[in-house]
């Protein structure tokens, strides 16, 4: 099948692998779907508007 194209890499930014399991990141609840949190240690972050939401 030709449905994803050469550079189906690109999807792979959607997830982390994170103590052996395949996790989905989160979207930003203020940029909306598509634009999706760094996830850190203790805290996920949005590089477009800044919004930070600590672990608990
Ligand atoms: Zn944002």
């Amino acid at each position: 099948m030709m449905g994803d194209g050469p550079n189906g890499k690109a999807k792979w930014a959607k997830y982390k692998i994170e103590d052996g399991q395949l996790v989905r990141s989160e979207s930003c609840p203020s940029c909306g779907p598509g634009v999706f949190l760094a996830i850190h240690a203790d805290r996920k972050s949005c590089g477009r508007c800044g919004y930070t939401s600590a672990n608990e």
